[in-house]
């Protein structure tokens, strides 16, 4: 009798918890011993499936299940975690995939080749660089350069700490090969936000993942005494920089379709009580799922900065400090997900994420693919407080194994 087991899975993730956790939460960190008791606690979980393990040039864990034909469906999720952090991010991803595996094991030789893939390191809580294994056999990563000069907390160097779990940094970059035959990937993940449950909907699908454009917008006024100089005769970059903060709001809602902006710091000088401000630096994020839209957010907002520098009589400046563009996920994966989750739950929601996550590292390789989001309560993560209802878990599993049926009909 075929069966799949998502109270297993929810078991398994408790046992997982047991095992890498602490009173403080997950203590999974990529490149260290926990990180490898929890990569080979999985490995045992898997080995009896039938699939074949193997670890790429980059450190990703991959489990082959052959099919009828070469071809491949890739389901993925990453098992490394934050110092501290919660019960199900990443790891339901992949002990889902797992039991996926496990249903379609015992039905057979499936018509795909299936391929569970453990990317090593998206968190990048040790050396600060996310997406690790994922971006390296995407072919994406480009700051080798860089990574090899990066240390953790303790002074041990990036190529030093992968050395010791069999990576070699030069060859990272072969992963690519790992990918060849992948004609879609799959990927379950808690939200980490609040829109599922503000919708009291169990599961999402994800549109794809967020353009992103970080900047320094530098206001600059003159310094003038605090009780000297009369109200209308102030040149005050703090002005500036107020107003812009709160149209933000406004550009967010004109361009809707989730747009999100955020002023996420500013910083004064000369910053003393008695002195109008001189120079007000602020730090600008703006997010949208639409490179369009993405666009005309930030060009809304430096015209709304000359405006007010304008009014205020100060001058304006704009630095990029960042920014990636919009990964949209596949259209019929979309689809499919969608059917899937209405099967399941009854009714779905389209979603962008904030977030990056190894889907669209996949997305960026050109490989179809698509998300399943599944609520958070409270929208917390990246803490021992990060939580999701049983019963919303055990949907996920389903709705992964219903879209993971889908997807192997309408690519074989
Ligand atoms: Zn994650």
């Amino acid at each position: 009798m075929v069966s799949l087991s998502p109270e297993r899975t929810v078991a398994e993730l408790r046992e997982l918890q047991e095992l890498t956790g602490d009173e403080h939460g997950a203590q999974r960190v990529a490149w260290t011993e926990t990180w490898e008791r929890a990569r080979r606690w999985l490995r045992e979980k898997i080995v009896p499936t039938g699939a074949e393990e193997e670890i790429d040039e980059a450190g990703n864990q991959w489990f082959t299940l052959p099919g009828a034909s070469e071809r491949a469906l890739l389901l993925g999720g990453h098992i490394d975690s934050v110092p501290n952090g919660g019960w199900l991010d990443g790891c339901l991803n992949v002990l889902a995939a797992v039991e996926v595996l496990r249903r379609i094991a015992e039905e057979g030789t499936p018509p795909l080749t299936v391929r569970l893939v453990n990317w090593a390191d998206e968190e990048g809580a040790r050396f600060g660089r996310s997406l690790f294994g994922s971006s390296a056999a995407a072919g994406s990563m480009s700051d080798q350069e860089e990574l090899r000069e990066r240390r953790d907390a303790d002074g041990i160097a990036l190529p030093d700490a992968l050395r010791e779990h069999g990576v070699d940094l030069d060859r990272a970059l072969e992963a690519r090969s790992r990918l060849e035959n992948a004609v879609a990937y799959l990927e379950l993940h808690i939200e980490q936000g609040p829109v599922l449950e503000s919708l009291d909907l169990p599961l999402g699908v994800v549109l794809g993942t967020f353009g992103v454009e970080r900047h320094q917008i530098t206001f600059r006024g003159q310094a003038a005494h605090a009780g000297s100089t009369p109200m209308d005769k102030r040149r005050d970059a703090l002005a500036g920089a107020a107003k812009l903060e709160l149209e933000l709001r406004e550009i967010a809602e004109r361009v809707g379709g989730g747009a999100v902006c955020t002023m996420g710091g500013v910083v004064t000088k000369p910053g003393i009580v008695t002195s109008v401000v001189e120079t007000a630096e602020c730090l600008l994020d703006q997010r949208h799922l639409d490179a369009v839209q993405l666009a005309e957010m930030l060009s809304n907002a430096e015209a709304a900065s000359r405006r007010f520098a304008h009014e205020e009589g100060i001058e304006v400046e704009w630095e990029r400090i960042w920014s990636i563009e919009p990964i949209p996920f596949d259209e019929r994966l979309i689809e499919l997900a969608e059917e899937s989750i209405r099967e399941i739950a009854g009714s779905s929601h389209r979603l962008p994420s904030g977030p990056l996550h190894d889907a669209a590292e996949a997305a960026r390789a050109g490989i179809p693919t698509v998300m399943l989001f599944v609520q958070s309560l409270r929208g917390l993560s990246h803490t021992k407080l990060e939580d999701t209802k049983e019963e919303h878990l055990e949907l996920s599993v389903h709705a992964l194994d219903r879209l993971a049926t889908k997807a192997l009909e309408a690519f074989a």
